[in-house]
C-alpha cells in the first residue's frame, strides 16, 4: 500500500505549526500561556526553575535508516527530561524546534510528533512552543525542557562528600549494545539487501537504544524516602566519564567496584556474542539515561530494598584518585574512555 504524502509547502509554516499543535491540552498549572503567541508564559509559584536544552542532528545523533520517527520524537523529549530529573527537579514544559529538508512530508513530521506527544503524556509535561525551519539536508531537532524544584533542593554534580555512597539506577550498557546491533544489521543490509535482519530476541537492547525512558520514578522514590542526593547527574555518555565528572567537580577521589555495576543478562549475552566486554560497554557505552548519584551512608537502609538502585562504590579523598576494583581483585585507574581496557 502506498503511504499518503502531503507536501509541507501545501500547508505553509503556520498551517504546519497549527496542525502539529492542534490537540495540545495543558496539564500543568504553571503553564500560563502555551503555543500561539510570541512567547510562552510559565509561573512556578515560588519554586525554582530548571532549564536544559539538547540538539539532535541526523547523521550525528541518529540514523533514520533504523530509527522510526515516532521513537525519535519520544527519545528527543526523554533525553531532555532526563537532564531535568538529574537536577532533582520535575519537568513541566518543553519546547521543540525542528529543521527539515523537503524530503520530509507532513505524514513524517506527524509521526515524529506522535512520539513527542506520547512522551509529554507519559511524563506529564506541556509542549509550549518551538520553532520550525527548513534545512538543506537532514533533520535537526532541538528540545528545551523546563522544570520546577522546591527552592534550593536542586542537586549539582559538584557537592558529593568524602565517604558518600556512589549509586546508579537500572542497568547499563544495553543502549550501546542495541546501537551496535542496529549498526551491524544496517551494514549487512547495505551489503546484501535480501538478508532479513536478525533482531529477534534482542528487543531489550534495541528498546534501550531506540526508546529510552527517564527516571521519573527514582526522583519520586528519593523524595518519598526523604533522601536528597549529595550530587547527581544522568548517565548519557557512559558510566566512567560520568563518575569522573562527579569526582572532579566535587574535588574527590572515588572507588568503583566492577562486580557491583548493574548489567542486564540480555546485555551480557549479546556482548559475549559480539566479543565485547560487558563491563566496558557499561563504562563507555552511553545513552543509558540512568541516574548516577551520591548519598550519605546513613541513607543506605532506605534504598537497600529498591532493586532499581545499585550501590557501586564510594567517594574518597582526592589524593586517592579514581579507581575501579575488578572482579579479579586488580585495581586500575578509572579513565573516561574505558575501551582499550584499563590503564594502570
Ligand atoms: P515567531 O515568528 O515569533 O518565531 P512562530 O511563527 O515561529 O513565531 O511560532 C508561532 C507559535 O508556534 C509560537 O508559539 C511557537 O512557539 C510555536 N511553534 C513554532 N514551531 C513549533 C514547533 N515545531 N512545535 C511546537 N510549537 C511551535
Ligand atoms: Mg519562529
Amino acid at each position: 500500500m502506498e503511504q499518503e504524502r502531503t507536501e509541507i509547502q501545501d500547508l505553509g509554516e503556520f498551517g504546519l505549526i497549527d496542525y502539529l499543535t492542534r490537540n495540545i491540552e495543558i496539564q500543568n498549572a504553571s503553564t500560563v500561556l502555551g503555543v500561539g503567541d510570541d512567547a510562552a508564559v510559565i509561573d512556578h509559584f515560588g519554586k525554582q526553575t530548571v532549564i536544559s536544552t539538547d540538539m539532535l542532528v541526523e547523521g550525528i545523533h541518529f540514523d533514520l535508516m533504523y530509527t522510526p520517527l515516532k521513537h525519535l520524537g519520544y527519545k528527543s523529549v526523554v533525553v531532555n527530561l532526563s537532564d531535568i530529573y538529574a537536577m532533582n527537579a520535575t519537568p513541566t514544559q518543553i519546547t521543540v524546534s525542528i529543521a527539515f529538508s523537503n524530503r520530509f512530508s507532513l505524514e513524517a513530521l506527524n509521526e515524529f510528533y506522535e512520539g513527542v506527544y506520547a512522551a509529554c503524556e507519559k511524563y506529564g509535561v506541556d509542549l509550549i512552543g518551538g520553532d520550525t525551519s527548513n534545512s538543506q539536508k537532514g533533520f535537526i531537532i532541538s528540545v528545551t525542557a523546563i522544570g520546577e524544584v522546591t527552592p534550593d533542593q536542586f542537586v549539582k554534580r559538584s557537592t558529593a562528600e568524602k565517604g558518600d555512597l556512589l549509586c546508579v539506577t537500572g542497568d547499563l550498557g544495553a543502549a550501546y549494545l542495541g546501537l551496535t546491533l542496529l549498526e551491524r544489521e544496517k551494514k549487512i543490509y547495505l551489503e546484501s539487501p535480501g538478508v532479513k535482519p536478525d533482531l529477534e530476541n534482542q528487543t531489550y537492547i534495541i528498546g534501550r537504544q531506540l526508546k529510552p525512558e527517564a527516571r521519573k520514578d527514582i526522583i519520586e522514590f528519593l523524595q518519598q524516602e526523604d533522601i536528597k542526593p549529595s550530587a547527581m547527574m544522568d548517565v548519557s555518555d557512559g558510566l566512567s566519564s560520568e563518575i569522573l565528572h562527579i569526582a572532579k567537580q566535587s574535588n574527590l577521589g572515588v572507588v568503583l567496584y566492577e562486580e557491583k555495576i548493574p548489567i542486564a543478562q540480555e546485555s551480557r549475552e549479546i556482548a559475549m556474542k559480539f566479543g565485547l566486554d560487558p563491563t566496558a560497554c557499561a563504562l563507555s557505552g552511553g545513552e543509558d539515561y540512568e541516574l548516577l548519584f551520591t548519598m550519605k551512608q546513613a541513607d543506605y537502609d532506605k534504598i537497600v530494598l529498591n532493586e532499581q538502585i545499585s550501590v557501586i562504590g564510594y567517594m574518597t579523598e582526592i589524593t586517592e584518585g579514581a579507581h575501579i576494583l575488578t572482579k579479579g581483585g586488580n585495581k586500575f585507574k578509572l579513565v573516561a574512555q574505558g575501551w582499550n581496557a584499563f590503564q594502570q
